[in-house]
């Protein structure tokens, strides 16, 4: 018997998509973070044909739903989803090796800094500010993901779209609008989703991009903590820094619950093992008030607070 109160009209999902349908789904596993409740229901999709699909046959018949990549950007609440989750994880690639300027095409759902790896052991330049970037192709065209000078902004020729009303379309930089750690997708989440991109490379030598991704990488191994996290909480208000304000308001190192402002850097909030959502959010609440309070900025939150929240 189903003793589960659904929000969901389960009985359609599961006609429909049957055993792909999972139901009950632990979602920290899919978190960076490794944080919070359940999803009512989750679909995965392996490869872009089947993300339009499924996200197309889910508008149609009226459902709404939450796309999830690495989970590396997002705090799931306790409560989790009542609803449903497409975990996508199309990941072909395909380099252009002989076009002018040389590029890749990946689908939505490969892991980013992967795809940067690939990029170099094929002699291409381009990527090197992702490596280490956990998280999805599709989830750093979203946030407009960048490191180290570098963004997504300036390296994404085109991408394709699937548009709840208008269907496939590929999208330039003037219709994705990127700002910092921001998007036109992002502006109008759940209206469209990215199912591939296609990013500039440049032909380079070996040692060169070699050089240039080990002191990335060897700088973010400096400067951010180890630990499960979300990476930066909030985003860098103008011309000043999160984790800089954060550690001035005397915080690097509070603790909530199992939820931990690093030491380390004051924009990571780590959980240390079995933090809850709500440790994070209570985190997230106090950093925000006072640091609003001893300087007047006001922090805005760079990851983004997914599922069911009371305020
Ligand atoms: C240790 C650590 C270090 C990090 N360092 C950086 C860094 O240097 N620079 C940086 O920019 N970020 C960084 N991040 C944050 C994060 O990795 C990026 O924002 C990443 O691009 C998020 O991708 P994701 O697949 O994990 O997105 P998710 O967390 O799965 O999703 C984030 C948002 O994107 C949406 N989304 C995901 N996929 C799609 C899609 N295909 N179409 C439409 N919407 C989609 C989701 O619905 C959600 O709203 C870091 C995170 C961690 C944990």
């Amino acid at each position: 018997m189903d003793v589960m109160a659904h929000l969901l009209p389960i009985k359609e999902l599961r006609a429909a998509f049957k055993d792909r349908l999972l139901e009950a789904v632990p979602l920290a596993p899919y978190t960076s973070a490794r944080i919070g409740g359940s999803a009512e229901a989750l679909i995965v999709v392996h490869n872009a044909d089947e993300l339009a699909d499924t996200a197309l046959h889910l508008w149609e018949i009226g459902i709404e739903f939450v796309i999830l990549g690495g989970g590396s950007n997002v705090l799931v609440s306790d409560s989790g989803i009542q609803g449903l989750v497409l975990l996508n994880k199309a990941r072909k690639v395909r380099f252009n090796e002989t076009s002018e300027p040389p590029s890749v095409y990946a689908e939505s759902g490969i892991n980013f800094g992967a795809l940067a790896r690939q990029a170099a052991q094929k002699e291409f330049s381009g990527l090197e500010w992702a490596a280490g970037i956990p998280g999805t192709l599709g989830g750093a065209v979203f946030g407009n993901a960048g490191a180290h000078g570098g963004d997504m902004y300036g390296c994404l020729k085109v991408a394709e779209i699937l548009h709840r009303e208008k269907g496939k379309q590929t999208w330039s930089l003037d219709d994705l609008d990127f700002t910092y750690r921001s998007s036109a997708l992002k502006n109008k989440a759940g209206q469209a989703l990215v199912l591939s991109a296609t990013l500039l490379l440049a032909r380079e030598k070996p040692e060169i991009i070699e050089e240039k991704m080990k002191k990335n990488l060897k700088h973010r191994r400096k400067t951010q903590p180890p630990g499960a996290s979300m990476g930066s909480m909030f985003k860098n208000p103008l011309g000043d820094y999160a984790g800089r304000l954060i550690d001035a308001a005397g915080l690097k190192g509070k603790q909530i619950g199992a939820a931990q402002i690093s030491p380390l850097h004051g924009n990571f909030f780590i959980n240390q093992g079995e933090a809850s959502a709500s440790d994070v959010k209570a985190l997230i609440d106090l950093a925000q008030k006072t640091v609003a309070d001893q300087f007047g900025v006001n922090l805005e939150l760079e990851i983004e607070l997914i599922g069911e929240w009371n305020s």
